[in-house]
C-alpha cells in the first residue's frame, strides 16, 4: 500500500517556504506502515492541481494534500477538489456555528470572507480544524483515499492526529510497525558497523530491519520491525530485546535514545548529580550556552558562560597566560585548559566545558588545519582536555560537531561513574 504527497503552494517552488509538511507526514505515516512513494510540490493553478490528482491516483491508495485552503483568492484547492470529485460546495451548520464562536472569543467581527471556510464539498467527511478556520476534507474513490489539509503546519498536525490517521489506521487496518533510535556519537558509521556485524545479521531472525542514518558528528541506529494487525506476537517487546543488547556492544559511544539531545542527556545527569555547569568558549561563540539554554529547566544547572573570542579576553577576563598564549597559540591544550579552569573559578560551577578552535573556512595553518578543535572539561579537582581533528571545511559545521562534542566530553569523562572513554 501506498501514500503520496501532494504539497500545493506557489511559496513552496520559489523557496519561500520550505516543504516541512511532507517530511513530517512522511514520518507520520511510515510509522503506521503506510510507506510514502512520492511526493511533489505544485504551484496554487487548478490544472496543475488536477494533473497532480490524476497522476497519484494512478499509483496510490492513499493521498495526502496540502496546502491552498485559505479563505482568499490565492487558494484554489477547495474549489479544485469539488471539480475533481464531481460535487459542490455546501454551507456546513456545524462548521459555522463553531468559526463565528471562535471569531467571538477573539472578538474578530465575522463577514462573508470567514463564512466561505464554512462552505465544504458536499460529498466529503469534513475534519474539523481545532487549531484554525480551514477545515480539513476526507474523500473516497473507488480503492483511494484523499485528504485535503491546510498547509500551516501546526494546523495540518492537529487534524491529521485528531481525525486523519486514525481514520486511516482503521480504513486499512494497517499493520503494527515499530521503531527504535539508538543514538551515537564518537564513532563512524563503518566503525560501529563492524562492531555490530553480528548483532545485525541476527535482526534477520525476526525480520527486523536496521538503518544507519548519520550526521555530523553523530549516527543514529534505527532498528524497525513489522507485524500485520492480527499477528500473535509483541513485536514492540522484542524489538526493545535488540536495543538492550546493543549497551554491552557499543556502550560507550551511545549516549541516549530516540529524540534524546546530548544537551538534554547532560542536563538530566546534572540535575541527578546536582551539579552546575558553565562555559568559556571561543570557537563555539556561545553554541554550547545556546544548546543548553534551549531547553526549559535548564537554570536549575547552567549558570552562564564567558564568549572569549579574543586574546585580550581570555587574557583580561579569563586569567588565562599571555606568555602560553604567544608560545602555544589560543588554539591549544595549554590555553583551552586555563579557560576551562579560571572561568569554572569565575562563574562558581562544579564543572565548566570550554573550546578553542579553527572553525574555518579561513585561519587554518599546516600545524593548525581548519577543524583543528581543543575541548576541555574542567572540574574542582579535575581538568580533561581532547584535541578534536574534524573533517569539515564548513563553519556552521564545525562549531556544531565541536559543541556537541564537547557536551559528550563532559558526559563521558566526568558524569558517568563507569570507566567508559569517549
Ligand atoms: P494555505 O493552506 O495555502 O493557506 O497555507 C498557509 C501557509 O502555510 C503558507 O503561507 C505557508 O507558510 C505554510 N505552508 C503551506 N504549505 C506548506 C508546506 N508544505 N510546508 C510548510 N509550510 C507550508
Ligand atoms: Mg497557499
Amino acid at each position: 500500500m501506498f501514500a503520496e504527497i501532494i504539497a500545493i503552494g506557489d511559496e513552496l517552488l520559489i523557496g519561500q517556504t520550505i516543504d516541512t509538511n511532507s517530511a513530517w507526514i512522511g514520518e507520520q505515516l511510515s510509522l503506521m506502515g503506510i510507506q510514502v512513494h512520492q511526493t511533489c510540490s505544485i504551484t496554487d493553478e487548478e490544472a496543475h492541481i488536477i494533473d497532480a490528482l490524476n497522476d497519484a491516483t494512478k499509483r496510490a491508495q492513499v493521498v495526502i494534500i496540502t496546502g491552498g485552503l485559505g479563505p482568499t483568492k490565492d487558494d484554489l484547492t477547495k474549489h479544485t477538489l469539488c471539480k475533481y470529485f464531481d460535487t459542490e460546495l455546501v454551507l456546513d451548520t456545524d462548521i459555522l456555528k463553531r468559526l463565528e464562536g471562535l471569531y467571538k472569543k477573539y472578538d474578530v467581527p465575522f463577514n462573508a470572507v470567514n463564512e466561505e471556510q464554512a462552505l465544504l464539498p458536499k460529498d466529503c467527511i469534513t475534519l474539523p480544524n481545532e487549531r484554525g478556520t480551514a477545515s480539513g476534507m476526507w474523500f473516497e474513490k473507488d480503492d483511494t483515499v484523499y485528504i485535503s489539509l491546510p498547509g500551516v503546519p501546526y494546523e495540518m498536525r492537529g487534524i491529521l492526529q485528531k481525525e486523519g490517521f486514525p481514520r486511516l489506521a482503521k480504513h486499512f487496518d494497517t499493520p503494527t510497525l515499530v521503531h527504535k533510535t539508538v543514538r551515537t556519537m564518537g564513532a563512524a558509521e563503518s566503525k560501529i558497523a563492524k562492531i555490530i556485524e553480528d548483532w545485525a545479521e541476527s535482526l534477520n531472525q525476526y525480520s527486523l530491519k536496521l538503518a544507519y542514518l548519520p550526521s555530523p558528528g553523530a549516527v543514529r541506529l534505527r532498528i524497525s520491525g513489522e507485524a500485520s494487525a492480527d499477528a500473535n506476537i509483541d513485536l514492540e517487546k522484542i524489538v526493545q530485546q535488540k536495543v538492550d543488547e546493543l549497551p554491552a556492544l557499543i556502550g560507550e559511544y551511545i549516549y541516549g535514545y530516540e529524540k534524546e539531545t546530548i544537551e538534554e542527556v547532560v542536563g538530566n545527569l546534572l540535575i541527578a548529580q546536582g551539579k552546575t555547569l558553565g562555559t568559556a568558549e571561543s570557537c563555539t561563540g556561545g553554541s554550547i550556552s545556546r544548546l543548553l539554554t534551549r531547553l526549559s529547566g535548564s537554570s536549575a544547572y547552567f549558570k552562564g558562560g564567558i564568549v572569549s573570542y579574543a586574546n585580550d579576553v581570555k587574557i583580561n577576563i579569563l586569567n588565562v597566560s599571555t606568555e602560553d598564549i604567544e608560545e602555544h597559540g589560543a588554539v591549544s591544550q595549554q590555553v583551552v585548559e586555563q579557560m576551562a579552569a579560571n572561568a569554572r573559578e569565575l562563574l562558581q560551577t562544579d564543572y565548566t566545558i570550554a573550546t578553542s578552535g579553527v572553525a574555518g573556512p579561513t585561519g587554518g595553518s599546516e600545524e593548525k588545519p581548519v577543524g583543528t578543535v581543543w575541548i576541555a572539561v574542567a572540574s574542582k579537582t579535575d581538568i580533561r582536555s581532547k584535541k578534536l581533528t574534524l573533517p569539515y571545511d564548513n563553519r556552521e559545521r564545525n562549531i556544531l560537531v565541536s559543541a556537541n562534542y564537547a557536551l559528550g566530553f563532559l558526559r563521558t569523562e566526568f558524569l558517568l561513574t563507569s570507566s567508559r572513554k569517549l
